[in-house]
């Protein structure tokens, strides 16, 4: 690997090594998308549809598709065997929630212990949101999940050769947030911004 394959900044360069790794065991070239469906299962975690669950009340599936819809995008819990379960928004499309259970992924893979209650904040935004981890570990998993996505040698070839944050992101089948996310955490953005060329 050559050091330019890596972003500037210590933190980005860790968690894009870690996502490299994730990259190599999935066995998948550094410009071919990332299935994280495939992933799922070496990480123990157990994907269930949101119409596969049972003993939800019709309340709670009416809130949770209805006012809630927005304020959530997966959801996981232990089972018993030690494997994970994980719920994903049905509504959300494939880009969102591939980056939802790339999450989840990073969270195992990486080790990280879950808090026994999960944590209600907000976020930046105002926005309230759950917490099952640390918030140090909450950053790595979305930091490493997205390098894994998209990571840092193929965007700036890409974007290079002059493709779009559009473009880029059905590549990856990501949403075009995560791709910008990208380009921003890895200092890409000021020289490919859209509209810079
Ligand atoms: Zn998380």
């Amino acid at each position: 690997m050559l050091a330019s394959d890596l972003p500037p900044g210590d933190k980005w360069r860790k968690f894009e090594l870690k996502a490299l790794g994730l990259r190599d065991f999935a066995r998948v070239g550094i410009d071919q998308p990332l299935n994280p469906f495939a992933l799922a299962e070496f990480a123990n975690l157990v994907v269930v549809k949101f119409d596969q669950l049972k003993g939800l009340s019709e309340s709670a599936r009416k809130h949770l598709l209805g006012p809630a819809v927005e304020a959530w995008s997966g959801g996981a819990c232990a089972l018993p065997d030690g494997r994970k379960l994980v719920v994903l928004n049905p509504t959300h499309g494939r880009a969102r929630t591939n980056a939802t259970l790339m999450e989840e992924i990073c969270h195992v893979f990486l080790g990280h212990q879950a808090n026994r209650l999960s944590i209600v904040t907000k976020d930046a935004r105002g926005k309230v949101m759950s917490r099952d981890y640390r918030k140090s570990d909450e950053e790595e998993a979305y930091g490493v999940g997205a390098a894994g996505l998209v990571p840092y040698s193929s965007l700036k070839r890409f974007l290079r050769n002059g493709k779009g944050t559009n473009q880029i992101a059905a590549h990856f089948r990501v949403s075009r947030e995560l791709v910008e996310y990208r380009m921003k955490v890895t200092r890409l953005w000021h020289d490919y911004k859209p509209g810079v060329r």
